[in-house]
């Protein structure tokens, strides 16, 4: 038979599989592929001269894993079918999103072994793949990750994934893994027992068949008699101590807020009671009940499916060919120069990073040098990349440096008159075509584009820090912006492999301007009675990353302090004095409570530990008794909020597009994520729902909850973000990489 993803040769009785999609950058799990593997185990398992099997991929990678796009499908069939006949769309959904993890198991007892020679990246229901292979050789090469990153999208590992690791691995390093979605090295997967063993990369398949020849057992171990569980069995003194540990952690990590979570935990604690075929099929039936949750949907929506879309350009100018950047200059070589700097650099392009004098130039390259050799200590990079990577920033005070430069991005002081020094000097020496960005956080792009002599050329490249961390990066269009200078910011974005939103300029844009209504509210809180510690745990239980104090001692409340002092000139008469400023100005001007930056703010820190500040109180007044305060209600606070901004910023054209506005609400400043984010957060309740709920805060809290005109007007039809303004989909919208 014919393979059209696979080739399948038999060499001195080994069937060599070579997974390979064509028209593919990587390969992935789709319906093609199950159809595909399915008839490979029959006829490897059906041939009498075969003695064992080895699968590889004949692409840089190993695989993405699954095409998450099935299961929406698969979920869009549930949906219709289920009015009608309920039971059948259930054995539907069931059997659908079985059938991976099943022929999985039907590798996994043909009778043959198999291994995989695991050549690169190696994801999801790769992974999944891998570890139902009777053996794994995996190349020593820095390419090498192995991940089950289900969990982010608000899944689990479905297709036998959380049975098999932690048949394999030590009970905790396996729920750990599982639990966060981890990425290994291959020395971590093979410390992990996930990984048999390493070879270079030209000699893997060799290992494999190497393997084979000296016998690999096609019985796995819990197939056999007297199996005994790595970590010890759940009714061991061993699963004592730590099963209810593990309940608790997930707790204090999830707040019970994602299905997918939860549902793995079940999973494992009940399949480890039980054979490999009935655990399998109580994994199938936890994961065919989380598929049908809200959160899923709006986890793989906005994080896999909207994430693909704008990564791979739906929001670039068609028309501009597409760019190939091969000279970045940064001005600035501070904290966030720096970071860009690094970052670009990695990404292979060359760097020339400006400071005012030689001196603060060689500080902010040595950023690069402490991040690389901290990367070729945890075994993810290697000396080589290091050399290449330094080789590639020139650190220098020297604008003349900047003249081949393709784009430019300035990361100077926050500073009006600064910025215009610079983009004058720069512009003296940059090509014509070279386009400028600036990585203000507050200023308008189109105000800063008033020193350029060309501002067709200037956009906003807007960074998060940490820059080697944070995936988002939000663009800026300025009045004058044109669409070669986003199609510039686009391709840069792409090749440093982050994620761009494309907003209109505006004060605060989208991301900052939303995050700081969040610690607003946590001001507001403080300001109401509520216990700070109430206020952190409510922020954190609603779903966001840090609370609402934390957070504004990190941005540091000095710049909060300067930001709202700025406004207020802004506005003049139009500015309504609130709480909020009065807390600011105690903290910071009375106080000099700046925030983690001199180790006092709403937290005390001394070194990496931190402490609510005893003192709060004298700021704020006594707090009254927590059972006051309605803890759901203090969550939805928060939640609202943010979601009622991003629909005025919405309103006022400034975010254009839905998809852009739930993952720039996640990746930029971590709104909730099984929210689906932002938008996704009012469309789950319904604009309806939604306006009531702001009503009803307005009267109870304050007028900044009011409702804004495109969320009234909404409200009346109960109409959703989603339907009213679908997205159009580009014409690559289709094709899609991995899970
Ligand atoms: P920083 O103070 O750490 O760095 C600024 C650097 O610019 C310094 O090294 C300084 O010497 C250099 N500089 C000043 N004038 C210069 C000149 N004329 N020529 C060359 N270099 C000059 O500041 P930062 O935190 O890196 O912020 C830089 C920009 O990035 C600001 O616009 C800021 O708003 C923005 N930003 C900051 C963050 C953040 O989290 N810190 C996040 C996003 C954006």
């Amino acid at each position: 038979m014919a393979y059209r993803n696979f080739t399948l040769t038999t060499d001195a009785g080994i069937a060599h599989i070579v997974w390979d999609m064509p028209g593919k950058s990587m390969n992935v799990i789709d319906m093609s592929v199950m159809d595909e593997l399915d008839a490979i185990v029959d006829a490897v398992g059906g041939d009498a001269t075969v003695k064992g099997a080895v699968i590889t991929s004949g692409k840089a990678a190993f695989s993405g894993g699954a095409d998450l796009t099935m299961l929406e499908g698969l979920l869009r069939d549930f949906h219709a079918k289920r009015a009608k006949d309920p039971e059948g769309a259930a054995r539907m959904l069931f059997d659908g999103s079985r059938r991976l993890s099943q022929i999985f198991r039907k590798l996994e007892t043909c009778g043959k072994p198999f291994v995989a020679a695991i050549n690169g990246t190696c994801m999801g229901g790769a992974t999944e793949l891998a570890l139902a292979c009777h053996a794994r050789v995996a190349a020593e090469d820095d390419a090498f990750k192995m991940a089950l990153p289900e969990v982010k999208v608000g899944l689990f590992p479905g297709a036998g994934g959380t049975q098999r690791v932690m048949r394999m691995a030590d009970s905790q390093q396996g729920l750990q893994f599982l639990l966060q979605g981890k990425t290994l090295n291959a020395a971590q997967a093979k410390a992990m027992k996930l990984i048999d063993e390493t070879a270079p990369a030209k000699k893997l398949v060799a290992a494999a068949v190497k393997m084979l020849k000296a016998g690999v057992d096609p019985v796995k171990p819990w197939d056999q008699k007297g199996f005994r569980l790595p970590g010890g069995g759940i009714y061991s003194p061993a699963g004592f101590q730590f099963w209810p540990a593990a309940n608790a952690i997930y707790r204090r990590e999830t707040h019970d807020n994602y299905p997918g979570a939860r549902a793995l935990l079940q999973a494992v604690y009940e399949g480890l009671l039980m054979p490999m075929d009935q655990a399998l099929t109580v994994e199938s039936r936890y994961f065919a009940h989380v598929l049908q949750t809200p959160e899923a949907a709006n986890m793989i929506r906005s994080l896999f499916v909207s994430m693909q879309e704008l990564n791979k350009g739906a929001r670039r100018p068609a028309s501009v060919k597409p760019n190939r950047i091969r000279k970045v200059g940064i001005l600035g070589a501070g904290f966030m120069g720096a970071g860009i700097a690094y970052v670009t650099a990695k990404a292979g392009i060359d760097v020339v990073l400006i400071d005012r004098d030689q001196a603060a130039a060689d500080k902010g390259k040595a950023h690069s040098d402490e991040l690389v050799s901290k990367a070729i200590k945890r075994g993810r990079a290697s000396e080589a990349d290091k050399v290449a990577l330094l080789s590639r920033i020139t650190a220098t005070p020297d604008y003349e440096a900047l003249a081949d430069c393709d784009l430019v991005i300035e990361a100077v002081f926050e500073d009006r008159e600064v910025k215009r020094v610079v983009t004058e000097k720069a512009e003296a020496v940059l090509k014509s075509k070279a386009i400028y960005a600036s990585n203000t956080s507050t200023l308008p792009i189109t105000s800063l584009a008033e020193a350029s002599k060309r501002p067709k050329n200037f956009i906003g490249i807007h960074f998060f820090s940490p820059v080697d961390k944070m995936m988002l990066v939000e663009v800026i269009l300025g009045k004058k912006t044109g669409d070669k200078a986003l199609a510039m910011a686009l391709d840069y974005i792409k090749a440093i492999k982050k994620t761009p939103i494309v907003v209109n300029d505006s004060r605060g844009f989208y991301t900052s301007r939303v995050v700081m209504t969040y610690i607003r509210e946590g001001l507001m809180m403080l300001a109401d009675g509520v216990p700070a510690a109430m206020i952190e745990n409510c922020g954190r239980m609603a779903g966001m990353p840090v609370g609402p104090l934390s957070l504004g001692d990190e941005v540091a409340l000095d710049l909060a302090w300067k930001i709202v002092s700025a406004t207020r000139k802004d506005l003049g008469v139009k500015y309504v004095e609130g709480p909020l400023d009065n807390i600011l100005e105690e903290m910071v001007v009375k106080r000099e409570r700046f925030g983690r930056k001199n180790g006092k703010g709403f937290y005390d820190y001394q070194g990496r530990d931190k402490k609510l500040w005893p003192g709060i109180p004298e700021v704020v007044g006594k707090p009254k008794p927590a059972d006051a305060f309605d803890v759901e209600e203090l969550k939805q606070r928060f939640l609202v909020m943010q979601a009622l901004e991003t629909a005025r910023i919405f309103e006022e054209n400034c975010l254009t597009d839905v998809r852009e506005a739930d993952v720039g609400s996640i990746l930029g400043f971590g709104f909730a994520p099984f929210t689906g984010g932002t938008l996704s957060y009012i469309d789950g309740m319904g604009t309806a729902a939604f306006t009531e709920l702001c009503r009803k805060f307005t009267k109870k809290w304050g007028p900044r909850f009011k409702p804004n005109r495109l969320l009234k007007e909404m409200a009346k039809t109960d109409a959703r973000f989603y339907e009213r303004f679908a997205p159009e989909k580009g014409p690559d919208a289709g094709e899609r990489e991995a899970a």
